[in-house]
C-alpha cells in the first residue's frame, strides 16, 4: 500500500466509502463526483499506478468484476447504456494515479461525453500500424 495514495486508503477500508463491492483483490465505490448517480470506481487494493504497471493477476481478475458491477447498476439505474473508462496518464484525463475503472451509467441523449472525431488511414497505413503494435506484444 502506498501511504500517500488516497485511493489505496479508501480500496484498504482505512477512509471510508460508499462500497458497493469487495473481495480479497477489490473494492468498487460510488465516485465522488460521479457523471450520473450511480457512477461507479473499481479499485484494485494493491496500488497500481496505471494499467501498465497492474500485476498480470490482477489485471485478470478485473474483467470479471467490472461485468458484475456494470449488471447491477445498469438494474440498480435503470440506465440504457453503461461505459467502462479507465484513464492512463494526464493526457488521457488521469487525475487520480491509482488505477480504476470507471462503470458510467448512461441515458439516451445526455449528452455527457464526448465523442471523438472520426479519424481515417491512407492506403496501407492501418496494415503497417497493426504490424509495429503487433511487434510490441
Ligand atoms: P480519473 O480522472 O483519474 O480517471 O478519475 C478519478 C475519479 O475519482 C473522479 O471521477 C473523481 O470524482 C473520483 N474521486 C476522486 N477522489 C475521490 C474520493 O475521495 N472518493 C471517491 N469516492 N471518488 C473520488
Ligand atoms: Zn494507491
Amino acid at each position: 500500500m502506498n501511504d500517500n495514495c488516497i485511493f489505496c486508503k479508501i480500496a484498504n477500508g482505512i477512509i471510508p466509502s460508499a462500497t458497493v463491492y469487495e473481495d480479497d483483490l477489490f473494492r468498487a465505490i460510488l465516485d465522488i463526483a460521479p457523471a450520473h448517480k450511480g457512477h461507479v470506481i473499481i479499485l484494485p487494493k494493491e496500488h497500481a499506478d496505471n494499467l501498465f504497471s497492474l500485476p498480470e493477476n490482477v489485471a485478470e481478475k478485473l474483467m470479471p468484476v467490472v461485468k458484475k458491477v456494470a449488471a447491477a447498476v445498469k438494474k440498480t439505474t435503470g440506465c440504457d447504456g453503461i461505459n467502462i473508462l479507465q484513464n492512463n496518464g494526464t493526457a488521457a484525463g488521469q487525475t487520480v494515479f491509482h488505477l480504476h475503472v470507471h462503470v458510467v451509467p448512461r441515458f439516451e441523449g445526455d449528452g455527457i461525453l464526448p465523442v471523438w472525431p472520426q479519424g481515417s488511414y491512407a492506403d496501407g497505413e492501418a496494415a503497417e500500424l497493426a504490424a509495429k503494435i503487433r511487434a510490441e506484444l
